[in-house]
């Protein structure tokens, strides 16, 4: 157990008190090896000293498809093929999280949804939170629909902000491998008000390639919803630690008027 987190965090008080961050293939998978351990302990450091403080925190983890892609190497790219690979990739997902959480004596479970477990899921959820950090991902096999969306666009942001409303969380984290909505200078807006505003920036940008702009529709009605709604770069320093504080990360959404 690391015991500088203990000591320093555990009394610490934050903001938020129910917290969903989301994380990305992109930044969960690693070349080279099926996934990014280091950024994983990272995460659980984060996340462990916030349990500590009495703060709930769900992990929408995608990268089953794309660690399991790499663990079996030749495969190739159906539908099935990704679930296929799902099957594989999921296992050692977990086992990874749970052994960058063990580090910290923090409880890790699992569920594995499908949108018809959403409305039905939120006393087992919430109940669970009390003893643990939850990891959540789509349940891929079994999920053919959301397979199929998930060789469109990254389908587990939408997951993320359901899961954010069946048990009315506080924090939604979108995290990502670019500091938060660029503008076309790549410069990070610090917040977004009228999604109109930002459609084209985003569509032209590339930036978070194809992602990004259904993480705002997704953060914007988090926004809307009355939750704090941050798209932010999963590699700065103590994001979710900054974040749960109420300190400036990413790009924040706001409730304001808007057309979406
Ligand atoms: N559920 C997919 C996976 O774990 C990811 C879907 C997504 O990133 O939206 O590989």
């Amino acid at each position: 157990m690391n015991l500088e987190i203990v000591n320093s965090k555990e009394r610490e008080q934050f903001v938020s008190k129910r917290l969903i961050v989301k994380i990305g293939s992109s930044t969960i998978v690693k070349d080279g090896d099926p996934l990014n351990r280091d950024f994983m302990d990272n995460m659980a450091r984060q996340i462990s000293g916030l349990f500590r403080s009495g703060v709930e925190v769900v992990i929408v983890s995608s990268g089953a498809v794309a660690c399991g892609r790499k663990i079996l190497g030749d495969i190739g790219t159906t539908t099935l093929d990704n679930q296929v690979a799902a099957v594989y990739g999921q296992p050692e997902l977990i086992a990874q999280w749970k052994a960058s959480f063990s580090r910290y004596g923090v409880h890790v479970g699992q569920e594995l949804l499908t949108d018809e477990h959403l409305n039905n899921n939120r006393k087992v959820l919430e109940d669970s939170l009390k003893r643990g950090v939850v990891i959540i991902n789509a349940n891929d096999p079994v999920n053919d629909l959301e397979m199929k969306q998930f060789r469109i666009s990254a389908d587990n942001d939408r997951l993320a902000g359901d899961v954010a409303g069946s048990i009315d969380a506080d924090t939604l984290i979108l995290l990502t491998d670019v500091d938060g909505v660029l503008n076309k200078k790549g410069e990070l807006l610090t917040h977004v008000d009228r999604l109109e505003d930002v459609e084209d920036i985003i569509k032209d940008s590339g930036a978070g390639t194809g992602g990004m702009w259904s993480k705002c529709l997704v953060a914007k009605q988090a926004a809307r919803d009355g939750r704090r709604s941050i798209i932010a770069n999963g590699r700065s320093e103590d994001v979710i630690l900054r974040a749960a504080r109420g300190q400036n990360v990413g790009t924040r959404f706001i409730p304001g008027y808007m057309f979406y």
